[in-house]
């Protein structure tokens, strides 16, 4: 069955080969395993480093400065405090990979009596009992970073090469021993862009009832990997083929064949997986990629036939939505921060945007509904919605007009408030009472600053204002005129700017 090979050797940092050495000089076993084997045979950049070995934690804790080991796998982690400094963001971004290198011992399955977690952790002396416990085939093959050797026992290579999904062994067998394999065939499914090997995905479809019971944290943590891949789209529409949505979220099956009206062109399924696709084409984050896929979970639930109009409608699915999506997430057992901003956008997803009929204070209602904090979030959503509704367009005229209309109701608003001087501060030094000529003052000053910023000092605006009391009131009244002209003038131009940074007029 052992299938040893030798092959060119792939370059791997010295931070990784020096903790191999280190093993191997105290007379250990020691190869890379898992997710880095499987990237390097595809030549991709590993996330992270992990190696596997014959020693156990009590031989591999004295052999680095530093290190933890608080787990029952056995993982030992070893800290890497010296790892280059260099401010390039990509070798940034792979020093992050090499800060912790973990080593794990070579373990044998052990029974998973609740399908869910082994019952105790075993160690063997024997790489191949590690490489047989391991999921798939392109993640049980170990690597020797000093000669180069690879164990392959299953054929991890050929199902790289061919670019398959297998599982290490009898499918039904290994499902059993840990539900969760299940779904993580969906995760390397939509990150490798593989297809299932059809004996594993038959089993899937067999024994998916198995997924009953695993922890709703496992599954959220490859749900998670799901939505972050760049491919979540293929992910949901193999969950629906597989039959598994009920178990990882029963309420997005509702949608599936729910038409709408004719300015969608999808089901209520396809038009969420099409705006969560979109998400993740353009990067955004986790939170604004659940709240595409998301914000009409309600719609199915909410639809009425209007007679009148003759055409459905959903009224409140945003409300009842962000309610169905807090269960969702919180049953996931997502963190009250994702969750709480995921349910704020669902809910306040239905604001009213064309620019033609709207005022600046219907947009501010909806900025004050969102929170400034979100509103950006909330627009990023929404080109996704438009995106996932069929529509060509992402960005056309009306949605970046109405981008333009939040930048100005949330800029500051220029006023006498901006100084460093206030109404009191007047009366104080030339200890007048209340009175028009207070005004007319912070708008004089307010003129100055305008034209020159620097001047806006405790100093020397006090000075002016001593200067100013003296003027006649015809004289004030028209300095101070002049200085509400010019914050006309200067508003006009903020604006301008904004829609000139919006391409609107
Ligand atoms: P990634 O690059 O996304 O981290 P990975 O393959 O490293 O992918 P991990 O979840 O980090 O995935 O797991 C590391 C390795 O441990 C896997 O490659 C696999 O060999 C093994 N493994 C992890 N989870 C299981 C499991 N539930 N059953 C069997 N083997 C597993
Ligand atoms: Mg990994």
């Amino acid at each position: 069955m052992s299938n040893k090979a030798k092959i060119e050797k792939f370059k791997i940092p010295k931070e990784v080969s020096r903790v191999t050495k280190a093993l191997k000089d105290a007379g250990f076993e020691a190869y890379l395993v898992g997710g880095c084997v499987r990237d390097l045979f595809m030549g991709r950049k590993p996330k992270d480093w992990d190696i596997t070995t014959n020693a156990i934690p009590e031989d591999i804790i004295p052999l680095f400065p530093k290190t933890f080991y608080e787990n029952k796998f056995g993982t030992v982690g070893v800290v890497n405090e010296d790892t280059n400094d260099s401010e390039n963001s990509e070798t940034k971004a792979e020093r992050e990979t090499l800060k912790i290198i973990e080593i794990t011992p070579y373990r044998v399955e052990s029974s998973y009596s609740d399908h869910r977690r082994p019952d105790s952790v075993e160690f063997s002396k024997n790489i191949l009992d590690d490489l047989k416990r391991r999921d798939f085939t392109i993640n049980a093959i170990a690597y020797d970073d000093e000669s180069g050797e690879i164990i392959d026992p299953f054929f991890g290579i050929a199902d790289l090469a061919r670019g398959v999904i297998k599982t290490v062994g009898e499918p039904k067998e290994r499902f059993f021993e840990d539900g969760l394999r299940i779904l993580r065939a969906v995760r390397f499914h939509v990150e490798l862009d593989f297809p299932l090997d059809s004996e594993t995905e038959k089993s899937i479809l067999e024994n998916k009832e198995i997924l009953k019971e695993v922890s709703r944290e496992r599954i959220r943590d490859e749900f998670i990997k799901i939505i972050m891949s760049p491919r979540p789209m293929n992910g949901f529409l193999l969950l629906k083929k597989l039959g598994l949505l009920e178990y990882v979220v029963p309420e997005l099956e509702e949608g599936i064949g729910i038409e709408q009206n004719k300015a969608h062109s999808f089901d209520v399924w396809t038009h969420l997986l099409k705006a969560l696709q979109h998400s993740a084409d353009k990067g955004y984050m986790l939170h604004v990629r659940l709240s595409a896929l998301f914000h009409d979970i309600s719609k199915p639930r909410t639809r009425r036939w209007d007679n009148e109009a003759k055409q459905w409608t959903f009224y409140g699915h945003e409300v009842v939505g962000s309610r169905v999506t807090k269960k969702i997430l919180e049953d996931l057992r997502f963190s009250r921060e994702t969750i709480d901003k995921v349910v704020n956008l669902v809910r306040w997803h239905m604001f009213f945007s064309d620019t033609e009929q709207i005022t600046n204070s219907a947009v501010r209602r909806m900025v004050v509904n969102v929170g400034t904090e979100n509103v950006w979030d909330l627009m990023d959503m929404r080109g996704c919605d438009r995106i996932g509704t069929g529509r060509p367009k992402e960005n056309p005229y009306r949605l970046r007009k109405y981008k333009a209309m939040i930048e100005e109701v949330m800029r500051d608003p220029i006023s006498v408030g901006m100084l460093k001087v206030d109404g009191k501060n007047i009366m104080e030094i030339l200890n007048i009472a209340p009175g028009p000529k207070i005004g007319q003052i912070l708008n004089a000053l307010m003129e100055e600053v305008l034209e020159d910023p620097l001047l806006n000092t405790e100093e020397y605006l006090n000075k002016k204002i001593i200067e100013l009391s003296s003027k006649s009131p015809e004289e004030l009244k028209a300095l101070s005129e002049k200085g509400k002209e010019k914050k006309d003038k200067e508003e006009e131009k903020e604006i301008k700017e904004i829609r000139g940074k919006h391409y609107v007029v």
